[in-house]
């Protein structure tokens, strides 16, 4: 690290990349990360495997173990790898940092039997729009004929040649995803020919259930990190704490708590934060800091422990007065030194990057945070579709209100991506002729609604 030192602040310090997991249903994101925990429980030390809220840091000793060969400690200054633990592009998308997406670096699962299905595009799409590197994980190598695991070393680099071990039936799965990749506009390889990240996409192939080729696809994130992030890595581990929330939940004993994912500097007790809410900027102090236990410790009492200080990247609990308001996907700020006003301005401006602009005329949106409204903007935008209001939370009456508004019957209609309709809101919208629409898929509620417009203009002719 001799270079970078002479550059960098006294309190340098090279944080772990945050990994999301991405993919489209059942095709194995959350066993994939159960695997990745899993084999890293066992071949770390007790405790070595350290929980978070929302995270799981799994440090670089830990990969070296798992990698055996592959991962060489002593090429590695990053200090390991943070999984972000709620799989799916809707994490992704609502945990935002600073000018982008939380996470660093990427897993999208692609089943190797049923190749690329609507959220593996949407996810795609994510991806390339928020510039997000990521790494194919070709999962369920095992349920493919003719595979015949052996049981040494991992899946080699030696696919020109046809090794034992990636072959047949399997191969040709591959090349569909290559195939599929470069359909949407990336160039892909197996991974050891990946030259160029983010734009030659490496395509490793794994099963989640066996945990055959999960070294590798631990190798070429730590390698691919360390190769091109490094820079990236680097914060000021004395500096106030920076991070984003990921959800705002009663805790006994602690009253309304938000979990949240620090990607820089330290939050420690009583600092003074600055947390993004629903109307307005909330300061508060924060009283504790709470990480989980470790299961075997869990007694009666609590499952958590309370700490003085973390540092990032890290997920924690933070328990402070007045959070009711606070809202997920909003900026967290540690005061520290810095002048209360400077920090309130700091996070209205980053709330105010992730407001969306609305029309005269269009339909109403409604999602469950800030990122995933952010995202059916997005997606409304590219399809055309205007909006007219847009927020954060359940279809309530008044949403309807404005949809009946509207002068054209296609705008008469209100969009709730992961969010639920409000009894009164229902009735009221049946009465007012209110088209609602609701869906965990952003892809398929856009679909949903051009589908019911091509069905109005249809009838109209
Ligand atoms: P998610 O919806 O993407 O999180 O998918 P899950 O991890 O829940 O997996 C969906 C189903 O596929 C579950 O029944 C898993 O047991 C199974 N599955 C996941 N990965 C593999 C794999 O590598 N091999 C096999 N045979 N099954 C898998």
């Amino acid at each position: 690290m001799s270079d970078s030192d002479t550059d960098s602040p006294e309190n340098a310090s090279l944080r772990t990349p945050i990994v999301a997991v991405l993919g489209h249903v059942d095709h194995g994101k959350t066993s994939l990360l159960d695997q990745i925990r899993g084999s890293a429980v066992i071949e770390g030390e007790a405790g070595a495997i350290t929980q978070h809220i929302g995270a799981t840091a799994v440090p670089l000793d830990v990969i070296s173990a798992i990698a055996g060969d592959l991962v060489d400690p002593d090429d590695f200054d990053l200090p390991g790898l943070l999984f972000i633990d709620t799989p799916g592009h809707h994490s992704f998308t609502t945990l935002r940092s600073r000018g982008g997406n939380l996470a660093d670096i990427a897993i999208l699962v692609v089943d190797v039997n049923d190749g690329f299905q609507p959220q593996t595009i949407e996810a795609l799409d994510i991806l390339q729009r928020s510039q997000t590197p990521f790494i194919v994980a070709a999962n369920k190598i095992d349920t493919v004929p003719g595979w015949n695991p052996t049981d040494d070393a991992p899946i080699k680099p030696t696919y020109d040649e046809q090794s034992d071990r990636v072959r047949g039936d399997l191969d040709e799965r591959l090349y569909e995803i290559i195939g599929e990749l470069s359909d949407e506009g990336f160039s892909a390889d197996l991974y050891w020919r990946v030259q160029h990240f983010q734009r030659n996409i490496g395509v490793v192939p794994v099963s989640a259930m066996t945990g055959e080729g999960v070294p590798d696809l631990l190798t070429v994130m730590m390698g691919l990190s360390q190769r091109y992030m490094k820079e990236e890595m680097e914060i000021d581990v004395a500096g106030p704490g920076v991070g984003t929330v990921l959800e705002v939940k009663e805790e006994k004993g602690f009253g309304t708590t938000v979990d949240i994912v620090l990607y820089d500097g330290t939050i420690r007790t009583d600092d003074t934060i600055v947390v993004g809410g629903t109307t307005e900027p909330i300061v508060t102090d924060v009283r504790a800091l709470l990480q989980p236990r470790p299961l075997a410790e869990i007694r009666t009492e609590s499952r958590f422990e309370q700490v003085e200080q973390v540092d990032a990247a890290a997920g924690i609990k933070v328990a402070a007065p007045d959070l009711d308001d606070a809202m997920a996907g909003a900026p967290v700020r540690v005061v520290r030194d810095r002048a209360l006003d400077d920090v309130i301005e700091e996070v209205e401006a980053e709330l105010a990057e992730i407001a969306v602009d609305t029309d005269e005329q269009g339909v109403v949106v409604k999602a469950d945070t800030l990122g995933s409204l952010e995202a059916m903007a997005d997606a409304l935008g590219e399809a055309e579709i205007p909006i007219v209001r847009a927020e954060v939370g359940d279809v309530a009456p008044r949403d309807v209100s404005v949809a009946s508004t509207a002068d054209e019957h296609k705008q008469r209609v209100i969009l709730g991506f992961n969010v639920d309709v409000l009894d009164d809101a229902e009735e009221r919208a049946e009465i007012d002729d209110v088209r609602v629409f609701t869906d965990d898929v952003i892809y398929q509620l856009v679909e949903g609604y051009e589908d019911f417009v091509e069905e109005l203009e249809r009838a109209q002719q």
